[in-house]
């Protein structure tokens, strides 16, 4: 399975046959960097166009802000929590920027399905908050995008623990780094 965290980045992590997947070195993959569009924004990478400079919380709010028009009333108060807000109160430049947000979305998802063809997909972060703005268009990506895989077979849910997910991962890393340490001063 792949969990991935949509916030002020995106990140995420691989579960194969139970364990974490660790690549060269002990590293773990960025899905954050990989590249939707070349000619997109300028990622902190260095690159452009990065999965998280098109798609995460930031992204978000610098898109609606490029395209709100002068004397849009909410460009003092914007975050992604806020434009799914108005989006849901009927707000025409956030319901586009929920459109585009979800096509982002679902195009970096697609690529995961396609590429790795999970069992399932976990959603977490405080973008993923909104999701039920989203899951409809990421569906429609992954329907019409992952044509040689059975993306119908790929759960995709939302992460169960919340915003507790973060700190149980950081206490697994600690357990993963140092535990077997511990045991061995132990004995
Ligand atoms: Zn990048």
């Amino acid at each position: 399975m792949i969990y991935v965290t949509v916030g002020t980045g995106i990140g995420g992590g691989v579960v194969l046959d139970g364990h974490i997947y660790r690549g060269v070195d002990d590293s773990h993959p960025e899905f954050g960097h990989h590249v939707i569009d070349p000619s997109g924004p300028s990622c902190m990478c260095g690159f452009r166009g990065c999965w998280e400079s098109l798609a995460a919380g930031p992204a978000m709010v610098m898109w609606t802000r490029s395209e709100a028009p002068p004397g849009y009333p909410y460009l003092g108060e914007l975050s992604a929590k806020r434009i799914c807000e108005l989006a849901v109160e009927g707000d025409t430049l956030a319901r586009q920027a929920v459109e585009r947000e979800s096509y982002y979305l679902g195009l970096g998802l697609a690529n995961l399905v396609t590429l790795f063809t999970p069992d399932a997909i976990v959603l977490g972060g405080s973008v993923m908050k909104s999701a039920s703005l989203f899951l409809e268009g990421i569906r429609k990506l992954i329907r019409e995008s992952c044509k040689f895989v059975p993306w119908e077979r790929t759960e995709l849910s939302l992460a169960s623990l919340g915003d507790d997910s973060n700190l149980i991962g950081a206490a697994r890393v600690w357990h993963y780094h140092f535990a077997s340490e511990v045991a061995r001063c132990v004995h």
